[in-house]
């Protein structure tokens, strides 16, 4: 059966250069990087390779990358770190759009004593600055916010927002999970101290992370162990998962200008011919301030979990807000936090391509998403109402 994968903000496709990068450490070189023998010891190099890569993609030093699991670890080790390395701060500052491995964690937090703010944002997802500067205070230990976001793909002004944090005296933590390799990121010049980086997301594989922290910011490590990771992250290294995730920021760097261009060019038509050929569909989030290869969108008076059943029918992969499809009890906190009404908070989709795309995958969903929002259009009783206010409007209109 076909299959036409536009859920690539869930996971990606493992490149090809990758897969054939990890390999050689699955059968060849499986020596321990810690050991002393020769064997373990080019292992460990090929990770300094790819700390290398990996530093390279955002503009960092390669003394900054921290290797990790995943992107949840990385997010979980930043907080941690830092408030266990400033005992005496007790006070986060958070967004209400964050994924749940910082939203959830910051309300784990609140629980176990610890004062969290949360800054909303407007309709079209974005945070107010001018709140961010009154919220944070002496005690902040840590500014948590998020590069871009998951659901909508709206990108914060991190700089602008670091600049307040820096002003204020504390540290900023960005998890950038969905903006690396997909948009440039320069750490060099910059005012974010530590930044989250999930291997599945750019095209390497699941199970590895990184985390920047900054030269300078004095962290406790989360997980701890032996010496690994120069004593800030014990547990022996996933060594394929890292050679894959530095090929994929080698990888992203040179298809950087492609996602900007080409992805970004399939996600505008995908979007505008959606809107003009569905009923009642409207974009969530920023049009401009936003990832190339994202879109998400709202079909009021249907169900996000009917749509990506009948999708799902033809091969297409996407994901929705809806509660029943997001695995929660809840529909999403992030299209809530916008103030997206239920009704259209339940009929999201979100659609997320990736440089395998083709004009040929977008032609498809083109091809079958209206009708399906047509059909369970009309086996909505709302869907019925809106139709017959239509005709009333429409003959009032002409009479
Ligand atoms: N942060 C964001 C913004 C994400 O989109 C995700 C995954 O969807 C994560 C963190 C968690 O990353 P991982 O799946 O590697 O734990």
């Amino acid at each position: 059966m076909k299959v036409v994968y536009a859920d690539n903000n869930a996971t990606t496709k493992v490149a090809p250069e990758v897969v054939d990068a990890m390999a050689p450490y699955f059968t060849e070189y499986y020596g321990n990087p810690s050991s002393m023998h020769t064997f373990g010891g080019q292992v460990a190099k090929k990770i300094d390779v790819a700390r290398q890569q990996v530093a390279d993609i955002i503009g960092a030093d390669p003394a900054e990358i921290v290797f990790t699991s995943c992107g949840t670890e990385s997010d979980n080790a930043a907080i941690w770190g830092i408030l266990k390395s400033n005992p005496h701060k007790r006070h986060i500052v958070t967004s209400r759009v964050e994924h749940p491995a910082v939203y959830n964690l910051c309300k784990y937090l609140a629980q176990s004593g610890y004062h969290v703010t949360e800054l909303g944002v407007d309709s079209k997802g974005m945070l107010n600055m001018n709140e961010l500067a009154d919220v944070v205070r002496e005690d902040t230990a840590i500014v948590s916010i998020m590069y871009a976001n998951n659901e909508t793909g709206v990108i914060f002004p991190i700089e602008e927002i670091g600049h307040i944090v820096k002003e204020k005296g504390s540290i900023l933590h960005t998890d950038a999970v969905q903006a690396v390799g997909k948009i440039p990121i320069n750490l060099a010049k910059s005012t974010i101290d530590l930044l989250t980086i999930s291997g599945h997301k750019l095209h390497a594989s699941k199970g590895v992370g990184a985390l920047f922290i900054r030269k300078g910011i004095t962290f406790t490590p989360f997980i701890v162990g032996g010496h690994q990771e120069k004593n800030r992250r014990g547990g022996t290294e996933n060594v394929p998962a890292i050679v894959g995730l530095g090929k994929a920021c080698e990888l992203a760097k040179t298809y950087m200008s492609e996602e900007q261009s080409r992805v970004k060019q399939l996600r505008d038509r995908l979007e505008c011919e959606i809107l003009k050929k569905a009923p009642d569909a409207r974009v969530n989030g920023h049009k401009t301030q936003r990832l190339p290869n994202t879109t998400n969108l709202s079909f009021e008076f249907v169900e996000g979990e009917a749509i990506l059943l009948l999708l799902n029918e033809k091969g297409i992969c996407a994901s929705s807000g809806s509660a029943c499809t997001s695995g929660s009890l809840e529909p999403s906190h992030v299209l809530r936090a916008m103030g997206v009404p239920f009704t259209a908070v339940h009929g999201s989709v979100r659609l997320s391509l990736s440089r395998y795309n083709t004009s040929e995958d977008v032609d498809f969903i083109i091809e079958h998403l209206p009708p399906i929002i047509r059909r369970l259009r009309e086996i909505s009783p709302y869907g019925r109402e809106t139709k017959v206010k239509e005709q009333t409007a429409k003959v009032s209109a002409k009479v």
